[in-house]
């Protein structure tokens, strides 16, 4: 056995989402954070003694949206918890969160595994917290900012059922494009509106127990994620091979030098003390309250990823399209209009996707509707417009005068294309003509200079001609003369 399957990695993951609210979870202070420090502070994000928290419903609603779209339990009865640390950036002493009645619970999450093939990671729990505030360090002192006191988040914990840094990388993906397509979080990992702690050990392949496992905190973008991890099973693998025993302990990324290293031993559960919230009444979730929120559900990545695959999709354009809402929202504007699924995937993700690349912008910005971009597709289809036309010349004159009809720029354009018999026999003659000695080459077993043939007769009619209709003409031609 060698050493790459003589042991398995276990991770587990921790996400922070942060909701994007207009107000904080318990008041009515601005949830916006990036502002002079301590301008959205009133006496309940600074935790004077004697205030009173009260809920947000906003946040109520987005964690039962985000439970609901990860097939969780929703839990009817809620409880609100007080998890006691000192911290400068928490001034009450506690944050308050949720403790044994998470709002959501056995959920899960379908991703690709090393092999292509499906595979579910569960979910433990969602349950909902504030956010703490942020020390800054500079020179020699220190100062704190509350801005993002309260906050709200939805902290997401797998169970440990991720077995490489890829799984774990394509799992936290999957949570940001689905925060996203709900709306509750913008997710982005740079801004720290999405963050993840990996707990990883590992183990023999085949033992059924768990190792001692590590938590990796300060991941602090996307493509880190991966590398803090695979950094940390290189090394335990390595404390292993030397006989050492794995120390269950918090260790940091750092991100210049892509090592982690030990931050502090691992508190536990006791540490915190947790206890009931007294001053928040146990929160009540109705059927009713579910069932109204299930119907505002828009159309997750999941289920596009179904539909476009019935629809004939490969999985690569499937799963590119539904990575970005905004992209797959587009494409299904322009399959209202359009049955060629195919052609619409290859203009959105070929000559829309090179525009907005070029230009730095998103769909969002982009002028031609889907409905004209679905009418584009139909006039190569009917064969008014030649491919080649259409998205060099037409497409083009599209983006400059967005609210024009295709048809109507075609034909000021002269790019209608010819589908004319007679006309496409006189330009076949015309060009055979001028080669001869082509000609005889050809009929002397060439056949590849059809293409050549093909080439001058697109070039003399600037591609605005039926070009199967030339090609066969093309053929019947040389064979006959
Ligand atoms: P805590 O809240 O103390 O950090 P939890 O038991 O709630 O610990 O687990 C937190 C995360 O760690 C979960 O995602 C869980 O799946 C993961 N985890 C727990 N044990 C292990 C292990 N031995 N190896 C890898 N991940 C683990
Ligand atoms: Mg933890």
């Amino acid at each position: 056995m060698n050493s790459n399957n003589k042991y398995q990695t276990v991770i587990g993951l921790e996400i922070h989402i942060q909701l994007n609210t207009k107000s904080k979870i318990f008041s009515r202070d601005s949830a916006e954070y990036n502002l002079l420090p301590n301008t959205n502070i009133n006496e309940i994000s600074v935790g004077y003694p004697g205030t009173l928290p009260k809920l947000n419903q906003e946040v109520v609603k987005d964690a039962v949206m985000l439970g609901l779209a990860t097939n969780s339990k929703i839990n009817k009865h809620n409880e609100f918890a007080r998890k006691n640390y000192f911290y400068p950036d928490m001034p009450k002493g506690y944050q308050i969160t949720q403790f044994k009645t998470p709002i959501c619970y056995e959920g899960c999450l379908i991703i690709k595994d090393g092999n292509n093939n499906d595979k579910k990671i569960n979910i433990e729990r969602i349950h909902i917290e504030e956010d703490s505030g942020k020390s800054i360090h500079k020179k020699n002192n220190s100062y704190i900012d509350l801005n993002r006191a309260g906050v709200p988040l939805l902290e997401l914990v797998t169970k440990p059922e991720l077995n490489t840094g890829n799984e774990a990388a394509k799992f936290l993906s999957q949570i940001r494009r689905l925060v996203r397509y709900l709306g509750i979080s913008t997710g982005d990992m740079e801004k720290g509106n999405l963050r993840c702690d990996a707990n990883i050990s590992i183990r023999l392949t085949g033992s059924k127990n768990l190792g001692v496992r590590t938590e990796i905190k300060n991941i602090n973008s996307f493509s880190n994620t991966k590398k803090a991890i695979n950094y940390e099973i290189k090394r335990q693998i390595n404390e292993l091979e030397k006989n050492n025993k794995i120390v269950q302990e918090t260790r940091s990324f750092n991100a210049d030098t892509g090592q982690t290293k030990v931050m502090r031993t691992k508190e536990g559960e006791n540490d915190y003390r947790y206890f009931p919230e007294p001053d928040i009444p146990p929160l009540i979730i109705s059927d009713e309250f579910i069932e109204k929120i299930k119907k505002t559900l828009t159309l997750l990545p999941s289920q596009l990823f179904k539909k476009y695959k019935e629809l004939g999709l490969s999985n690569y354009d499937a799963s590119t399209i539904i990575d970005n809402k905004e992209i797959a929202y587009y494409y299904e504007k322009i399959i209202v209009h359009t049955n060629n699924y195919k052609s619409a995937a290859n203009w959105l993700m070929v000559n829309i996707k090179s525009y907005l690349n070029e230009n730095s912008i998103s769909i969002n910005d982009f002028k031609i509707s889907a409905k004209h971009i679905a009418i584009l597709i139909n006039l190569t289809d009917n064969e008014i417009v030649s491919k080649s036309v259409a998205s060099k010349k037409l497409f083009p004159l599209m983006i400059n005068d967005p609210l024009k009809t295709p048809l109507d720029i075609a034909k000021q354009n002269n790019l209608t294309q010819q589908n004319d018999k007679i006309q496409i026999i006189a330009l076949v003659k015309l060009i055979a003509d001028r080669y001869p000695e082509k000609v005889k080459e050809y009929k002397n077993g060439r056949s590849s200079l059809i293409g050549f043939f093909m080439g001058k007769i697109m070039k003399k009619t600037d591609g605005n001609v039926n070009a199967k209709l030339v090609s066969e003409i093309l053929k019947k031609y040389l064979n006959n003369n």
